[in-house]
């Protein structure tokens, strides 16, 4: 296993002062990522990275280093501005869709920058070759970027234990720009959920204008992946801490004082995202629509402190109080108040003992990125007891199908799911809560960080995706032999923006004498067969080329039209009946964006912006490839984003699938050449074989082995293979 260094805003302890003898000492931090993590930290020899909380003395810094711990050294006001600053006031509330909290303070994103490369500098100075970075959450999105730039032998991995939220929101940030690409120098991004993924993903392609394609962004350097890994929790330990003398103790005493009366229990921090009024608010409906529950149910909320002293969740806190005593106050007795609320927080054991006492846990965050408490209730309930009800904006939910799922916003529903909780049998509990069980321990946090670790260590089988730029001459010279040897050849060029430069008018963009003339004497070889394999339209082609003793493909692969034959064929059944629909749309996009156009094909529509004012093209074409994305769902077509241009084709009939029928019709050939340089010739590229050379025009990604920097260089090269052949003495 590659040696870890972990990377979190804090260190898994943190500096306390004994109050004493006034002397720093090192507290161990608790929870659930925590406790996951040590092991990785612990059993293999790793670092940890991170903020102890004050500056270290000397003695305290020595038991760090003893522990492997790596304190980053940070200026008080920075941090500040860094982590109370944009961390919490600017990421955590837009993450999480509060965008009404959100402030993004310019001085504060600088601190956020500062105290990231502060971390990205300490990680440089101890990272070895080899190494597998793993850089935790919100506070570091910046820092994957920074190693990458660096140039480091290592893997970089990143992890978000919050909501990626869709690009709708996302692009509120003004600094939204620098977080993408900040992410995107690492080699592996993890997400508790899919969806998250999904909306990183789409914010890459609408405001970076970049494609993924399967999960993964190839980038100029490297490629990155973006993973769902839901977060698990220390299942064993917590059935323990369950069990333990104090659990047994608190339960025993908690039963005493609660009776008979069934226990909905609620576990929140007390942020803004848990949705703390509103789940007062449906047991307040719950009492009023059936008050004989006000007897029957105690509803047990323990808010644990967070950001004491902020204001925001000061009025919270202060609201939440407020509620908690009006409904006492109107719906309880002098024996019995319905509601028991606890500001504090409390020992493993006395917790574990809540989930055992709970007849109902209630979950119920308008956003949370997991949420563990499900995880932790469900856990302890190896009686197969207990209801889960759980919001559907708690991610946790994707994992617990069985729980009773409630939108926190419908006050209505959500007291009738509680009240169908506290009704259920005991026989229903226990079905659904046994496959709950058994997912969360066998998906735990150890399962969690194994599979992460795997995933981040096998970027290294991952291509960087750059071909090398070779010049003409080079090129030629590397593939001369072959193909003066060569019997039989086949060599297919795309056309715009490979053969022929590309104009303002794509139809302007007609060959070049140049052009023609190498096509001829290609074509004049009876031991070559070459195609041009283009995206335009067939009538064009024939056209432009009709006189070449060439072949022809057109439209991607949808067309073939050999040099000795008169006719097209068409190579698959044509299906137009998503045509009328998608030219509604591009209609409306050419009306907007002034300088645009739409091209037909028979098996395709196209919509040109290359006139079109760069900035407003650029934003209308990813606007424009969302909004199909979503409309065309299950339609039979392709959008493809290319080259100043946003296309919809017939789906299958693509440039690779009619490379094979040429293979299945005219190979096997001795030497084969393809040339491209957008999406869809990078579909050939990476469905051909290895013995195939295959030539990108212009820099960047592509699966091509190699690349030239120009149409040019690529005539030039061609050129030079006819001569190589041509002094070969075979015409
Ligand atoms: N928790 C805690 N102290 C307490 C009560 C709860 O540390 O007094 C833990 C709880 O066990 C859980 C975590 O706090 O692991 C809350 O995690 P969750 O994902 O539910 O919400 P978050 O606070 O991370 O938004």
């Amino acid at each position: 296993m590659k040696r870890p260094i972990l990377v979190s805003n804090r260190l898994p302890v943190t500096i306390g002062v004994d109050p004493t003898t006034g002397e720093q000492n090192l507290n161990d931090s608790s929870g659930g990522l925590v406790t996951g993590l040590r092991p990785l930290h612990e059993g293999s020899g790793g670092l940890w990275v991170g903020y102890p909380g004050a500056e270290p003395s000397e003695e305290i810094r020595e038991q760090l280093a003893e522990r492997n711990l790596v304190p980053v050294d940070l200026d008080p006001q920075d941090y500040v501005d860094y982590y109370d600053g944009y961390a919490n006031d600017a990421i955590w509330p837009l993450f999480h869709y509060f965008t009404e909290f959100g402030s993004y303070v310019p001085e504060q994103f600088e601190a956020y920058r500062r105290v990231n490369q502060r971390f990205a500098d300490v990680i440089c100075d101890l990272a070895e070759p080899g190494d597998a970075v793993w850089v935790h959450d919100y506070h570091l999105m910046l820092v994957p970027r920074m190693l990458r730039d660096r140039g480091l032998d290592v893997h970089i991995g990143f992890f978000l234990h919050i909501p990626f939220p869709a690009d709708e929101t996302f692009r509120i940030l003004p600094q939204r720009v620098e977080i993408l690409r900040g992410l995107l120098g690492a080699d592996l991004i993890g997400m508790h959920t899919y969806d998250y993924t999904y909306n990183y993903l789409r914010s890459v392609r609408r405001i970076l204008g970049i494609e993924s394609q399967s999960g993964s962004v190839r980038m100029r350097d490297h490629n990155v992946r973006v993973e769902a890994h839901p977060l698990g929790i220390d299942t064993q330990e917590f059935i323990t801490q369950a069990y333990s003398q104090e659990a047994e103790r608190f339960l025993t005493q908690l039963k005493r004082n609660i009776g008979d009366r069934q226990v909905i229990l609620g576990i929140d921090r007390l942020d803004y995202t848990k949705g703390l009024l509103l789940k007062l608010q449906a047991f307040e409906r719950l009492l009023e629509r059936s008050p004989r529950w006000a007897e029957r149910v105690l509803f047990l909320q323990l808010a644990v402190p967070t950001r004491v002293g902020v204001e925001t969740y000061q009025n919270l806190k202060n609201e939440v109080e407020r509620r908690v005593s009006e409904i006492n106050g109107i719906h309880g007795s002098p024996l019995l108040s319905p509601i028991n609320y606890l500001y504090q927080t409390v020992t493993p054991g006395e917790l574990c003992a809540l989930y055992r006492v709970a007849d109902v846990c209630f979950v119920s965050p308008v956003r949370d990125g997991l949420n563990l408490v499900a995880k932790e209730y469900v856990a302890c309930r190896d009686d197969g007891g207990g209801t889960l009800v759980i919001s559907e904006f708690a991610r946790a939910v994707s994992e617990l199908g069985e729980a009773l799922r409630v939108n926190p916003w419908d006050i209505e529903g959500t007291a009738d799911e509680l009240e169908r909780a506290l009704e259920m049998s005991l026989g229903e509990r226990n079905e659904r809560m046994m496959p709950m069980r058994s997912r969360v321990i066998q998906n735990d946090v150890h399962l969690w960080v194994r599979d992460f670790m795997t995933s981040l260590e096998d970027t290294d089988a991952v291509p960087a995706g750059v071909p090398p730029m070779l010049t003409s001459t080079v090129l030629a010279e590397s593939l001369e032999a072959d193909f003066k040897t060569a019997e039989a050849s086949l060599v297919m060029l795309d056309y715009d923006g490979s053969l022929r430069e590309f104009s303002d008018r794509y139809e302007d963009a007609t060959p070049t004498d140049e052009i023609l003339d190498i096509l001829n004497s290609f074509g004049q070889r009876n031991d070559v067969m070459v195609f041009i394999n283009s995206g335009r339209d067939h009538q064009t082609l024939r056209e432009w080329f009709g006189d070449c003793p060439i072949d022809l493909i057109a439209e991607h692969g949808a067309w073939m039209k050999l040099a000795d034959e008169n006719e097209w064929r068409l190579l698959g059944v044509l299906d137009t009946s998503w045509k009328s629909d998608v030219a509604a749309v591009l209609e409306n996009y050419v009306e907007r964006t002034p300088g645009s156009r739409i091209e037909e094909k028979e098996t395709a529509l196209a919509w040109h912006y290359r006139q079109t004012e760069e900035t407003l093209g650029n934003w209308q074409a990813l606007e424009l490839v969302s909004v199909l994305e979503n409309t065309l769902r299950g339609e039979p077509v392709q959008v493809l984003h290319g080259a100043k241009v946003v296309e919809i084709r017939q789906q299958g009939l693509t440039k690779a699938r009619a490379y094979d029928l040429v293979l299945e019709r005219f190979g096997p050939f001795d030497f084969e050449l393809a040339t491209g340089d957008d999406r869809t010739d990078e579909d050939l590229f990476e469905h051909v074989g290895d013995n195939v050379h295959t030539v990108k025009i212009g820099s960047g990604n592509s699966a091509a082995k190699v690349a030239v920097a120009s149409p040019r260089s690529l005539r030039e090269m061609l050129m030079a293979l006819l001569r190589a052949k041509t002094e070969l003495g075979r015409p």
